[in-house]
């Protein structure tokens, strides 16, 4: 319980459950360099630890800029070789690493969950869609559409080609390690790049199990993992003059250093940043199938989600209605280990770092007077556990409404009129995703349309497939994953034009 005492969950444990992974389980505690798990430079090591125990369950290298350097000569020196496979024959090689992912889905999962604890059916979610995105990649690299070749000035013919950009250096989150490693992996794979990726040095585990796991399918080099923190590891990717673009999913913090740092080689930059999604919410809407869509779209993975459905703004004649049912939906959330049961759905923050983060923001938020509807702080540990929240009462442009606090929390405000919601909506840093709940189709419409956001989805939240692209505007930076707008981004067009005039 906290002071407030509207602190209702408690965590389950997992008390007489198997530990979730042992020794055998985890991948070598290394590098993966040229095609082998390499030792890096120093001796140097970080911790890796269980969220839910607070135990160090692993300690991986922390690598420096010499082991980049290593690693982008291993890149370089393999990467014509992988643009010269013909699209089919990349292809079979993604859907060959695919099967070996959907092979070891159990374990990748209770990896994931170990690291992260976050639910197992989040874990094998997440496996899930990473296969799906291989097999997607693999089947949209042999499909490629372009222009169609042509005279489009006289007795000259056009061809456009779509070329590998070259070496691609990565930089991923720890909310979902392996995912977002595999949005990365798989479009720059496929579009013939190769790649460095620096994992999140808080959640390595599974990224490097996925090293172990391709290593007999690719040649070595063109895929190469290197450990260790963004302002040394990362900071040299995004600087390094081989690099032809760095890619980061992270915060908005993050994004700018990455780009900071590319300026001097005027390499590409492709960022995946921060959000802080609205649901705008009519009184036409249903509001039944709203609470119970968030219940699910703002606690997935703990709400440690860029696109997680933080913010409702509900039109305020059916504003007591709606956070009754959404309080009625919150209740009934089961937090608890990974281990402790298929009913479990909300698990732990990912650090002490970022519980201390989260709790402050409620902290602060109870003091500024906002209204605790459910949860509203810590619940008992060991282990980083937030209760599920919802604040009420919030006035436009509190800090719980505008910054992004990426655990268990929903923020409600209300609005009187369309204007007002779009103006309030959109006034935020950020634009990756949003919803609109109505059932006027003018309505969803107008409104979708007016929204800065680069997902609006209407009467839904948070669903995602491999075909259609996610990524955001304004703080929530620039360039898609998933799609073949991914494969576009990791390509380059050239023109070739043939003077034919006799
Ligand atoms: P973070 O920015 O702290 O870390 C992300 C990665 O960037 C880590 O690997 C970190 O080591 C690295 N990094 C940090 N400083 C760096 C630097 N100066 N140069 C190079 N790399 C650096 O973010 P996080 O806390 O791991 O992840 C949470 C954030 O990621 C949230 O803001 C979330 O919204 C965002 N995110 C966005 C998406 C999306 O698709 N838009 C998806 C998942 C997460």
């Amino acid at each position: 319980m906290t002071s407030s005492g509207l602190t209702t969950a408690m965590v389950r444990r997992a008390v007489e459950a198997p530990p979730l992974i042992t020794e055998v389980d985890l991948p070598p505690a290394r590098h993966f360099i040229d095609g082998n798990f390499v030792e890096g430079s120093t001796d140097r090591v970080i911790d890796v630890v269980d969220p839910c125990s607070e135990a160090v369950i692993a300690r991986i290298p922390e690598g420096t800029a010499e082991d980049i350097d290593r690693a982008v000569a291993a890149a370089l020196a393999a990467q014509a070789g992988w643009a010269r496979l013909v699209p089919k024959e990349r292809s079979e090689l993604l859907h060959a690493i695919a099967d070996r992912l959907a092979q070891n889905t159990e374990l990748l999962a209770r990896l994931e969950s170990a690291n992260t604890g976050k639910p197992l059916a989040v874990s094998t979610d997440d496996v899930g869609q990473a296969i799906d995105t291989f097999r997607f990649m693999a089947g949209a690299v042999r499909a490629t559409t372009s222009l169609a070749a042509g005279d489009y000035a006289e007795n000259h013919l056009s061809v456009i080609l779509r070329e590998p950009l070259g070496v691609i250096g990565v930089v991923t989150p720890w909310n979902y390690p392996l995912l977002m490693a595999v949005w990365k992996i798989a479009p720059i794979l496929a579009a013939g790049n190769t790649l460095v990726l620096k994992p999140s040095e808080q959640t390595p585990l599974t990224t490097l199990k996925l090293a172990e796991i391709v290593a007999d399918l690719l040649p070595a080099g063109v895929l190469n993992v290197v450990n260790g923190y963004g302002p040394t590891v990362g900071a040299r990717l995004a600087e390094h003059p081989d690099i032809n673009m760095i890619a980061l999913t992270g915060s908005v913090g993050s994004g700018r250093a990455v780009a900071r740092a590319a300026a001097d080689s005027l390499k590409r930059v492709h960022l995946e940043l921060g959000g802080k999604a609205p649901v705008v919410i009519f009184p036409d809407a249903d509001l039944a199938a709203a609470a119970s869509s968030l219940r699910v779209a703002g606690f997935w993975n703990s709400g440690q989600e860029c696109g997680a459905a933080c913010r409702v703004l509900v039109h305020e004649s059916v504003a007591g209605q709606f956070i009754e049912q959404l309080v009625g939906e919150v209740r009934a959330l089961v937090v608890g280990e990974p281990q402790a049961g298929e009913e479990v759905e909300v698990g732990p923050m990912v650090s002490k770092a970022h519980f201390d983060r989260v709790t402050g923001y409620l902290e602060r938020a109870k003091k500024e007077g906002v209204r605790v509807a459910i949860g509203g702080g810590a619940v008992d540990g060991p282990g980083y556990f937030v209760a599920p929240t919802v604040l009420v009462d919030v006035p436009e442009g509190a800090e719980v409404a505008r910054q992004e606090i990426f655990g268990p929390v929903i923020t409600v405000e209300t609005f009187t009129d369309e204007e007002e919601a779009v103006r309030r909506a959109n006034d935020v840093p950020f634009g990756l995703s949003a919803s609109v709940w109505t059932e006027n189709a003018r309505r969803s419409h107008g409104v979708a349309a007016r929204l800065d956001f680069g997902t609006v989805w209407v009467n839904s939240h948070l669903v995602l497939a491999s075909e259609v692209p996610w990524g955001g505007f304004k703080g929530s930076g620039y360039g898609r994953d998933l799609s073949i707008y991914a494969l576009d981004d990791y390509s380059r067009t050239k023109h070739v034009m043939h003077n034919h005039e006799r």
